[in-house]
């Protein structure tokens, strides 16, 4: 606790949880009430430092465990979460806002990613190829890097680390983890519950803190790889100076995720599909949907999908029946409502304004409710800028051809989806469309860890995604081994100085 009684989040250092001895502060704070939950510090580099040394002690251990123990601690580690789902979820929507069923969902597919870390047996097999020549074989090991380390957004405090960690620590990494410092407190929850699943002192460590923290992560000799999901502005700095301090860096980054409606689809599904995926979680999700392009016909639905925005309950995420709770910060709020005046401004039509909503009870939150924008066009900074709050903005197409070309003009590529009944539209979508994530009549195609994260071009730097089966090449090198066994009697084969196996 600090002096003003108000709890402080710790560091985890070499299975300690520990006070920061910094003298740089900030609140964690509920975005419905305002109120101060705790207070998080900025790391100092000697605290870094000691995080990451841990982590490069205990991987001496940690890389040789075997393959059955590291699988258990994660299955131990599912039964821990599914157990305190409901605590997890109060946290998270206590300090990011998000509705409780929300706030579970968030957890739950970090789930996910844990129980796919436990099959990691079957994950990191290598591959042989025997008698690639006489008497030799070649062989792979897929061995673990090292310390590695995460760095997450505000907007899923559950899933993203849990994106991260189990699989590092799985494959026989070490792992330093920095949250985000907006919202802390969930993932601090679920890394208690991790070492109570087993995982030893020195294999998870968690940093906290911002641009420092970030920088120091990203230059420290002694970590391997840079897992980072965010903004594009900050993942683009943590890729460039992470690359160049010869690290293996992934970047998951911001989005402008479209959708397609054909006026031949399922109207009512898909109206409803859109509202969830536009204005759920306050739009402030990277695979959210805030831009729809109606073709043809299907421009005749707009005043239905307003009318069932219009709709939604504005609210904390604590009450039942809330659709949409605040975004995360004030400062978010005063961009959101700058975004959408200046949408009005450049000639977008307000379609329905969200902006300052009654909410009782919770009049200090930071609400602002479902908005629309028609008649949005590229080279708006509502179109060109990712807004990342319940803003939809509509556009029109006279064809699937022109839509999809507005699609792969825009630089980002997270995610995509369209919404027809003809198998033969869908399938072209998904054969000339430009997105590494695409859904056909599933709004937010987010893939589960049998597969990984494939976002693309403008939202992602890296060649590999999280979870699933490329992280696992992510999160090791490939050690490629030839052999041969002599007999010791074999007759001794004469020298040869070409490079041909014989
Ligand atoms: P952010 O980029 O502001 O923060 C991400 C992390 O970077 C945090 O840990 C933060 O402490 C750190 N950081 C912030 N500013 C920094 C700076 N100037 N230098 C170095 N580090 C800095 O992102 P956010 O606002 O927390 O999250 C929202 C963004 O994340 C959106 O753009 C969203 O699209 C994106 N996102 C992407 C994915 C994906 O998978 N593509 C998933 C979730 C969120």
């Amino acid at each position: 606790m600090s002096n003003n009684n108000i709890p402080t989040v710790k560091l985890l250092i070499n299975g300690e949880f520990i006070e920061s001895k910094t003298d740089q502060w900030r609140d964690v704070v509920n975005p419905a009430t305002q109120e101060v939950l705790a207070r998080v510090p900025f790391a100092t580099q000697d605290e870094i430092d000691a995080a990451v040394a841990s982590a490069k002690e205990a991987f001496k251990t940690w890389r040789k465990t075997p393959i059955g123990a590291r699988a258990r601690i994660f299955l131990k580690y599912q039964q821990l979460i599914r157990e305190n789902i409901k605590e997890l979820a109060a946290i998270l929507t206590a300090e990011q806002g998000k509705t409780l069923a929300d706030a579970e969902g968030d957890v739950f597919r970090g789930l996910e990613v844990v129980e796919h870390a436990s099959a990691v047996g079957n994950l990191q097999l290598g591959e042989l190829a025997n008698n690639v020549a006489g008497g030799v074989d070649t062989y792979t090991l897929l061995q673990p890097l090292g310390v590695c380390a995460g760095i997450t957004p505000f907007n899923f405090p559950a899933m993203i680390p849990l994106w991260m960690f189990p699989m590092a620590i799985a494959t026989g990494n070490t792992f330093v983890l920095k949250p985000s410092e907006q919202d802390p407190m969930v993932t601090m929850r679920l890394v208690e519950l991790a070492l109570e699943a087993g995982i030893p002192a020195g294999v998870l460590n968690v940093i906290h803190g911002g641009v420092d923290a970030v920088n120091a992560v990203c230059d420290h000799p002694d970590i391997k790889a840079v897992s980072f999901v965010g903004s594009t502005h900050v993942g683009t700095h943590v890729y460039n100076r992470a690359s160049q301090a010869g690290k293996r860096v992934q970047c998951m980054m911001g989005a402008k995720n479209h959708a397609i409606v054909m006026p031949d689809a399922n109207k009512e599904q898909t109206l409803n599909n859109l509202i969830g995926a536009a204005f759920g979680a306050a739009g402030q999700r990277c695979m959210a949907l805030p831009v729809i392009i109606l073709v043809g016909e299907s421009r005749n639905w707009l005043p239905e999908l307003a009318r069932k925005a219009e709709a939604l309950k504005v609210s904390a995420g604590i009450e039942a029946g809330t659709d949409v709770g605040p975004v995360i910060s004030t400062s978010a709020l005063e961009r959101v409502n700058g975004l959408i005046q200046k949408g009005i401004d450049e000639g977008a039509e307000l379609v329905l304004d969200g902006r300052n909503p009654e909410v009782a009870g919770y009049a200090d939150g930071n609400f602002v409710g479902p908005t629309i924008l028609a008649g949005v066009k590229p080279g708006m900074t509502v179109y060109d800028e990712e807004i990342f709050g319940p803003v939809l903005c509509v556009m029109q197409a006279d064809n699937l051809d022109e839509a999809i070309d507005i699609i792969n003009a825009n630089p980002n590529g997270n995610g995509t989806a369209i919404f027809t009944r003809s198998g033969g539209i869908a399938r072209r979508f998904q054969e000339d469309i430009d997105v590494g994530q695409v859904g056909i009549n599933v709004p937010i195609p987010v893939p589960v860890p049998l597969f990984s994260f494939s976002g693309s071009r403008g939202s992602k730097l890296g060649d590999l995604g999280p979870y699933g089966k490329q992280v696992i090449l992510f999160y090791t090198q490939t050690k490629t081994i030839t052999a041969r066994w002599f007999d010791d009697d074999e007759q001794a084969a004469a020298v040869n100085t070409t490079i041909t196996l014989k």
